[in-house]
């Protein structure tokens, strides 16, 4: 379905994330989900985002149903919400700098509180929550850009939605120059605690997406009921296409 992905399990994840560290070659990690898969089949950057991706995960109980029917199934959901309280806790062991961009205002510093009174060894040495639509000004871009560089993370964690911040990761890594950056989406809302994440019975048999309906219906119905019914006419073009 336009992507690979890397087949591992929630340790093996972490296990890949530490070698991408210690590489230090400006990784970036992507969470395909039914809607990535969407954008995908359109066309445009994205392509190109997943490409380059160093990671790809598997963000996505359709899509662990669909690898199955396909005869090549995957071990296990990697949700980039799952992921980010346990990357917090390895970056605690280990002692890796992390650095929150994203969300509406407050949120990232939020998360950040949150998630270091968790994780008492846990250095988050930079959060910010840029204005939205701060990525179509080249000077605000390169201000949001230096204030990361100059905070030195080692994990870089974007929640600015898709594909806008798997789309600045791919365009500014190089000038960010940091071991690994992930696009994680509402994660900084769950762990500030302003949006309710579905509970973990919804997320295991695939209704997450029926909850966060429930909570913000204006802008997620179109997305969940709409855009992403699609996934059905591609599973099944795929699967006659014998692209596996
Ligand atoms: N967001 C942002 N800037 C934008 C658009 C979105 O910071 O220009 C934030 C938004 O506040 C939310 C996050 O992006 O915290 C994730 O949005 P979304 O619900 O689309 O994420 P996903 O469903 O991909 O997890």
């Amino acid at each position: 379905m336009n992507t690979e992905i890397d087949n591992l399990t929630m340790p093996e994840t972490l296990d890949a994330i530490d070698k991408l560290i210690s590489e230090n070659k400006n990784a970036y990690v992507v969470t395909p989900n039914v809607d990535h898969i969407i954008q995908l089949e359109r066309g445009g950057e994205i392509v190109d985002v997943y490409k380059h991706a160093d990671l790809i995960l598997c963000d996505g109980k359709p899509l662990v149903w669909i690898s199955k029917w396909y005869g090549t199934p995957i071990k296990a959901k990697i949700s980039g919400s799952d992921l980010f309280p346990l990357l917090c806790q390895r970056a605690a062991q280990k002692g890796y700098r992390m650095f929150f961009l994203g969300a509406a205002r407050g949120v990232a510093a939020k998360a950040a509180k949150n998630l270091m009174a968790r994780y008492p060894e846990l250095k988050v040495v930079g959060t910010l929550s840029p204005t939205f639509g701060f990525e179509k000004d080249p000077e605000k871009t390169k201000e949001v850009i230096d204030i990361v560089k100059k905070a030195k993370p080692q994990i870089l964690i974007v929640g600015l939605g898709a594909p806008k911040q798997e789309k600045f990761i791919y365009e500014n890594r190089e000038k960010l120059g940091v071991p690994v950056s992930l696009g994680l989406g509402a994660s900084l809302d769950f762990e500030a605690g302003n949006v309710k994440r579905a509970p973990k019975w919804m997320s295991d048999h695939g209704l997450e997406w029926f909850y966060r309906i429930t909570q913000d219906p204006k802008r997620l119905a179109k997305r969940y009921l709409v855009d992403d019914r699609k996934i059905f006419k591609l599973a099944l073009k795929y699967k006659k296409n014998g692209n596996i």
